[in-house]
């Protein structure tokens, strides 16, 4: 597989962190007994990763590099490898990155899944190449409005039954499917777990089960409902787990925290997925606080539920479709910027690109949203205007003292 030409080479694999600590770990701690209890799912294979069933929980991560960085990818590749991936994301949007993709997976033995937006045919290239892939039920209506749904799945299925691959069916509140939404208004969670279900069962009459599938949101308590009421239905389905845009630590990982302690508790979660606004350098670190959590729940150690009152931000963990490298940067500097308004019950939302950024920061009190020269200013659903990297802090602040002031009344 590993092949000795290397457009790679010049990239080397300094700064890798190895150390196993929580950064910051949260505090005080409520001591339990034992508490990961056996789970009650079918088991799913992933090239050489056994997922679900009496398997143990798994960790993955995502590259945050543009794939077709081949160096960049190649790297973070192996900064995940050395920090124990089991499985390890990366982002398609076109027949470039598919091109990348084969230069990659010359490098690399890692076990691999590619994360699909609306390009779903590209599965036709993809599949060869990959243990996995993830389809957003959320996406599927956008092309070819001509053909139904289920064709398209069935389409995606009849490629990875050929290539051997598992799917995931990736769920996401601020990505649902409109129909959904239409049948269940304001009840996000409700419209997530019946989209996933739905696509459960188209996976079923094909005869397909080696799925899993996630229900995502950026609010931790979104995302425990949404799985117990998913994991009361469909029992059998093996759950990815995953709090999305949890933002920059500490505040990220506790959120996190909260959700997984709640779901691995009960027996719910097969596999895990912690995002964090770190560096791409860091990434690691993502998984050293998923392997962190299991073991505490393992042991019974649990963080009492904060009151997550007062200043949130959300910050979307980054991947190969951020527009602007500035964008951890920017998250870092609204954060700081943001903490005279801590006591304040505001919501900002800081995403990376112009694929999930538009949509996940409509429910945010300000939402910022990255394009390569510009950033993106949003008041709810309402688009505030485009400001340059430079001057985006003020104009955001400014707009954050109109907020605070309306909250004060
Ligand atoms: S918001 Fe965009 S850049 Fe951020 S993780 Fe999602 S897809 Fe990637």
């Amino acid at each position: 597989m590993r092949s000795t030409a290397s457009p790679f080479e010049k990239g080397g694999l300094r700064g890798i962190k190895g150390d196993l600590t929580l950064a910051n770990p949260p505090q005080p701690w409520q001591n339990h007994p034992p508490m990961l209890p056996e789970r009650s799912t079918r088991e799913v294979q992933v090239g050489p990763v056994r997922m679900g069933g009496h398997n143990p929980i798994t960790v993955q991560s995502m590259c945050a590099t543009r794939t077709q960085d081949l160096v960049g990818t190649l790297r973070q590749i192996r900064i995940l490898e050395a920090a124990g991936a089991d499985l390890i994301r990366i982002a398609i949007d076109s027949k470039k990155d598919v091109e990348a993709l084969q230069e990659l997976r010359q490098q690399t033995d890692a076990a691999l899944v590619v994360d699909l937006q609306e390009s779903y045919r590209l599965v036709e290239d993809l599949a060869p190449l990959v243990q996995k892939i993830r389809y957003n039920p959320g996406h599927l209506h956008h092309h070819e409005k001509e053909k139904t749904v289920s064709d398209k799945v069935a389409w995606i299925v009849e490629r990875a039954v050929k290539h051997n691959c598992a799917i995931r069916i990736g769920v996401n509140c601020g990505s649902l499917d409109p129909r959904w939404q239409e049948r269940y208004p304001g009840d996000d969670i409700e419209a997530m777990v019946a989209s996933a279900a739905e696509h459960c069962e188209i996976l079923d009459r094909l005869g397909f089960s080696n799925y899993l599938v996630s229900l995502k949101d950026s609010d931790p308590q979104k995302v425990i409902a949404g799985n117990k009421r998913f994991a009361e239905l469909r029992p059998d389905v093996p759950l990815h787990l995953g709090v999305t845009e949890a933002g920059l630590p500490p505040e990220g990982i506790i959120k996190t925290r909260i959700a997984f302690e709640q779901l691995l508790s009960q027996g719910i979660g097969d596999t895990l997925r912690v995002s964090l606004t770190v560096p791409f350098d860091d990434k690691g670190e993502e998984i050293r606080v998923a392997r962190q959590i299991i073991q505490d729940v393992k042991d019974g150690r649990f963080r009492s539920v904060p009151d997550l009152s007062g200043l949130n931000i959300i910050s979307c963990p980054s991947c190969s479709r951020v527009e602007n490298e500035k964008f951890v940067e920017l998250a870092m500097a609204v954060k700081e910027m943001a903490q005279y308004a801590k006591e304040y019950d505001v919501t900002i939302a800081v995403m990376g690109c112009r694929v999930n950024g538009p949509g996940e920061t409509d429910d945010a009190d300000l939402g910022l949203w990255c394009a390569p020269n510009f950033v993106n200013l949003k008041k709810g659903e309402e688009s505030l205007g485009q400001y340059s990297y430079d001057d985006i802090l003020p104009r955001l602040k400014s707009e954050l003292d109109v907020v605070i002031q309306s909250k004060s009344h």
